[in-house]
Order: structure tokens, then sequence, then C-alpha cells
């Protein structure tokens, strides 16, 4: 009843023409890919490379994203990039408090719901990012420490603007590392996350919700993740890099 969607977050990597000639492929590539349409297949590009890309998919099955917002409608800010910017570039998707963000640039909790509210007011459809680090889980506080990320990465937000959100589950210790959660472990968190979305939303509306695993998601392990009851897609780095090996990867889910 949810589609799935399997997005690649490509991170600072690929020019504007690396950009235009991998789209390009993954078109060709896609086309041969059996009931691809029961899928959303999304590449969130650099900022720079927007556009171009845009361009090239007119038309196309491939939608597109952005790795991040600024919270501001717009202002002093050098070197940001508001919604607006994002959603005229040809944006329709942006990933919204990636634990990279949030580790390197020192996003927190409340800029991640800041950004959510803004990306929603300029219909840009986010994709919140939530997860632990390896201390954490090995200290048991999994659950708890997701469950306060989604609560304040939705607090204030409309059930109307909530149904237009995806929920991506990553792991931090599983983002290019190799290491993935087993299948049943990252149902497990995803499943938590979908009971704390139903306490705020009701449970009807957080069975619309489509939840993403993400954390060296492969061709390889796609399959066994997406059957699980409560993972809906995927959010991949490494292997969005290669048009081929994120052809396979959306074959195989
Ligand atoms: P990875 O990255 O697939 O390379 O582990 C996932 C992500 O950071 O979204």
């Amino acid at each position: 009843m949810r589609k799935p969607i399997l997005a690649g977050n490509w991170k600072m990597f690929k020019t504007v023409s690396q950009a235009v000639s991998y789209v390009e492929h993954l078109e060709n590539l896609l086309a041969e890919v059996p009931n691809v349409e029961k899928a959303d297949v999304v590449i969130c590009a650099p900022a720079t490379a927007l556009y171009a890309v845009h361009n090239q998919l007119e038309g196309a099955r491939t939608q597109l994203g952005a790795q991040n917002v600024h919270q501001a409608e717009e202002g002093a800010y050098t070197g940001e990039t508001s919604a607006i910017m994002l959603k005229d570039a040809g944006a329709k998707y942006v990933i919204i408090g990636h634990s990279e963000r949030r580790q390197y640039f020192g996003e927190t909790d409340e800029s991640v719901n800041a950004k959510v509210q803004q990306a929603l007011k300029h219909g840009l459809l986010p994709i919140v990012c939530v997860g632990e680090d390896l201390d954490q889980r090995n200290q048991g506080v999994t659950n708890t420490l997701v469950e306060s990320q989604v609560r304040a990465a939705f607090n204030g937000v409309s059930v109307d603007d909530f149904t237009r959100c995806v929920v991506a589950y990553e792991p931090i210790w599983a983002i290019g590392t190799g290491m993935t959660a087993t299948s049943q472990d990252a149902n497990t968190v995803c499943a938590h996350i979908r009971t704390v979305l139903a306490d705020m939303y009701g449970q009807e509306k957080a069975n619309l919700i489509r939840i993403q695993y993400g954390g060296s998601v492969k061709p390889d392990n796609i399959a066994e993740l997406m059957a699980q009851s409560d993972i809906d897609g995927a959010l991949v780095g490494g292997a969005s890099l290669d048009p081929g090996s994120f052809a396979n990867l959306v074959r195989n889910a």
C-alpha cells in the first residue's frame, strides 16, 4: 500500500557534466527494469547540478532531490541555499538532518524542525533523517534517541504536511562503513518510528508514511530489507554513485 521510495544521495560528488550523463545513463537502464513504475526513484544531487539534472530529466521517471536546505526564507546567509531556490532549480524532495549535517555542520533537532517546516512551506517533500551512533546503540538507547529526533523534527507540523514527508532511519555506524543493521534490527527501529508517528498523528496517517532504511544499502542486500514490514525504501549513498549499481539496486528492490 505504501509506494517504495529508493533515493540516491550523491553527497559531495559529481560535477554538472558527470551528473547529467549519469541520469541519462540511469534512465536508459531503468527502462529495462520490470515494474519500475511501482517505486519512486529519486536522485539527490549537489545544489550546483540540480538545474541541469532537472532539465535532463524532463519527462523522465527519475525524480530529483536536494541534500540540504536553509531554514530561513532568504537573507544574509552566505553560502546557503533556500527552499525557494531549490524548488526553482527543479528539486521535488530534500534530505533534511542527515547525520553528516548534524555531525559536521552543527544541525540540531531544532534546526532540523525549522528546515522541515521551511521545505514544506515551499512545496518540497522532506526526507527526514534520524539515527543513533554506535555508542548509543551499545547503550541500548536507540529507540529513545530516535523517538526524540522524530518528535522534534515534526514538532508543530500539521497532519496534512506530515503526510508529504518521508522518514529515513540511518544508523550512523552503518553509513559508509559496509556494516548494515540486520534487516530485522532495522525493521524493529522503523516499526518503532511508525509507533511514534501514530502517537503523534494517528495510526491511519502513520500507515501512509514511507520509512526508508539507510546505511550501506547495496544491490545485494536491498531485497531482504524491502521484505520487512516497516521498511518502505532506502536512502543510498555509495551504491548510488554508479548508475549501473543504482539501477541494479532498483531492480532487486
Ligand atoms: P551509504 O550512505 O549508503 O554510503 O552507507 C547512506 C547515507 O548516508 O545516506
